[in-house]
């Protein structure tokens, strides 16, 4: 199983952190973890298209995690997908993807009639709300919905990612939950979002006091996350959808060594790592690490 990091980052506009979302790659089945800003690109730039998706699978519904819905079903269309859209998301998902197709039917009406594409059976959406529990299942890959806690939204999951005896979890936007601790015991990455508290500050006229706290309050804090993979006992743990996207990343590896200290990765844009061969690759770099983070190799 393959896990390739397309965005790392939040609401903020960051060139170098995209919206949030993930590849996971296995034999017979790829799917897409969130719909963040700019995961067509990232998608192509990692060697993929919207042909190539088997499900997509939307951990809550705030804007950051689904707003490139559109542009996915669109260019997976002009991409030459030849099957309808699978997506999974929680309660709402429908509503939102009825009124989203709604809104952009007399674009695509025009588009259709005008670029007479060989099928356009890839804008059909096969659209699926789930609760707690198994999701979906495909070539060996089960994909499992865990209950999260990022009230006051709700509705908002994390998943189990499961496949060939590999195990990775993805924590969606969360504070600390039990439950989801629970989900990821003994997995072998844990693939967890982060509040970095010491860089997130009030700025006049952009984010008040109060704003700063209530966002705080429905994520994981740096010095919270590592304690959550060290209960969980992961083999690894990849950090990503950082809020805010820029920080001291020496700072936040040494907060988060506290707590966990098995191998650690603060999660860029297009990284790679590879369970069923140990390896992690990130721009031209490839670091094979053996039996450090190989699934077969747990001892
Ligand atoms: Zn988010
Ligand atoms: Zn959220």
């Amino acid at each position: 199983m393959e896990i390739i990091l397309l965005g790392t980052g939040c609401p903020n506009v960051d060139p170098n952190r995209l919206g949030p979302s993930q590849l996971v790659v296995h034999p017979g089945a790829t799917i897409l973890i969130d719909c963040g800003s700019g995961v067509t690109q990232r998608m192509v730039a990692a060697g993929f298209t919207g042909r190539d998706l088997d499900a997509v699978f939307l951990t809550h519904l705030h804007s950051d995690h689904i707003v490139d819905l559109f542009q996915l079903i669109s260019t997976s269309w002009q991409q030459g997908r030849d099957r309808p859209q699978k997506i999974f998301g929680p309660r709402g998902t429908k509503t939102y993807l009825e009124g989203l197709m709604e809104l952009w039917r007399p674009e695509l009406d025009l588009r259709k009639a005008h670029e007479a594409r060989p099928s356009n059976v890839a804008l059909d959406l096969e659209v699926t709300e789930f609760g707690s529990g198994e999701v979906w299942s495909q070539a060996g890959l089960t994909v499992e919905a865990v209950e999260v806690d990022h009230r006051p939204v709700r509705d908002a999951f994390g998943f189990v990612v499961s496949g060939s005896g590999e195990r990775a979890v993805f924590s969606g936007d969360t504070t600390y939950c039990p439950a989801l601790i629970q989900a990821a015991r003994k997995a072998d990455v844990l693939v967890h979002e982060v509040f970095i508290h010491r860089e997130f500050k009030v700025i006049p006229g952009i984010r008040t006091a109060e704003g700063l706290a209530n966002v705080q309050s429905y994520h994981t804090r740096s010095d919270v996350v590592g304690k959550v993979a060290a209960e969980a006992e992961v083999r690894g743990l990849i950090l990503t959808h950082f809020v805010p996207t820029r920080f001291d990343k020496t700072a936040l590896l040494e907060e988060v060594r506290r707590d966990f200290s098995g191998p650690l990765l603060i999660g860029e844009d297009l990284m790679r790592l590879d369970l069923t061969t140990g390896t992690l690759s990130y721009g031209g770099a490839l670091l094979t690490m053996g039996s450090l983070w190989r699934s077969g190799a747990r001892t």
